[in-house]
């Protein structure tokens, strides 16, 4: 399955690893421990999170729960999979009327991709979908999403390049409500070297949105890009500051060796992961579900 293919680098770099060090050991002692701290790390999980997982697993050991390097595998399976099922991970849909998402990140993580690929998830979904071209500081953002927008037949509103956010945004509430659409979703711009802009800018777009529809966003995505590892993590804390966000969207986890950052994700940072993306095609984005992605992940 494709959840699996994507994870193929990471299971190189993590699971088969782990099996790797219980052949290697025939007793837990402090240098198998120091190996499987580097396992943890170099595959992205996080220093945090390893060393939480580190704790465990010491004591573990103390309370005779891991006696030798084969119980340490079914051990951190169970654990990971108790840190990766945390959190509601289903995406939120309004009970009445548009459904809001709003889209933020940083540019080239795959923001505009993932838009045209939840439009298309939703249209299959027989729902009715409206873009809207927030991310007014690019010419080329409005034109991929305009693309992006064709092939998914949805509808984009878009102003011309250096429009207000807000303003766009405006239009496209209007136009949901009154062609009684079933979802929106917000592009914006992703210049984080500006951040007091970019604050600024979502806090606008989130006030028009919240006089139009007091119970919207529903979501407010932050898409996160797997292939750079903790600094995907790193730039979710930066933009917690400047927006409450909902959930992320892990992308381009097909062909990185740093899936384990979802490990992270859900355990430093306390977020749902709502989707991920395993590919550059318009169907490559799959809801995140925790047992799939720890089944996929050690089995
Ligand atoms: P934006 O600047 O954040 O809007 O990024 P784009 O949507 O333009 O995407 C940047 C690049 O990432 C493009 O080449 C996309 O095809 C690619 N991309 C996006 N999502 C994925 C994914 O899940 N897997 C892979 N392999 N590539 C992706």
């Amino acid at each position: 399955n494709k959840l699996k293919s994507s994870l193929t680098k990471t299971r190189k770099s993590f699971t088969e690893k782990i099996e790797q060090l219980v052949i290697g050991y025939a007793d837990i002692n402090e240098e198998c421990l120091d190996e499987l701290e580097e396992i943890l790390i170099s595959a992205d999980v996080g220093v945090h999170t390893t060393m939480k997982l580190m704790d465990d697993v010491r004591a573990g050991i103390k309370k005779k729960e891991i006696n030798s390097p084969q119980d340490l595998q079914p051990f951190l399976i169970k654990r990971i999979g108790e840190i990766l099922s945390t959190g509601e991970d289903k995406a939120c849909i309004a009970q009445t009327g548009p459904t809001v998402l709003l889209v933020i990140g940083v540019n080239g993580v795959g923001k505009t991709t993932t838009i045209g690929k939840l439009a298309k998830y939703y249209k299959n979904k027989n729902k009715s979908v409206i873009l809207a071209a927030a991310d007014t500081f690019r010419a080329a953002a409005i034109d991929q999403l305009q693309i992006w927008g064709n092939r998914a037949n949805a509808d984009v509103i878009a102003h011309t390049e250096g429009a207000d956010p807000a303003a766009v945004v405006f239009d496209a509430l209007k136009a949901a409500i009154s062609r009684k659409a079933d979802i929106l979703i917000i592009d914006t711009a992703g210049r984080l070297h500006t951040k007091a802009n970019l604050m600024d800018e979502l806090n606008k777009i989130y006030r028009v949105i919240k006089r139009e529809i007091p119970d919207a966003p529903h979501e407010t995505l932050l898409i996160l890009d797997a292939t750079t590892g903790q600094n995907a993590i790193h730039q979710a804390e930066l933009f917690t500051k400047a927006a409450p966000i909902s959930g992320v969207i892990l992308t381009k986890l097909d062909g990185t060796a740093k899936g384990g950052v979802v490990i992270g994700i859900k355990e430093q940072l306390a977020m749902p992961v709502k989707w991920i993306g395993v590919g550059e095609g318009e169907d490559d984005l799959q809801p995140f579900d925790a047992e799939d992605f720890a089944t996929a992940l050690f089995e």
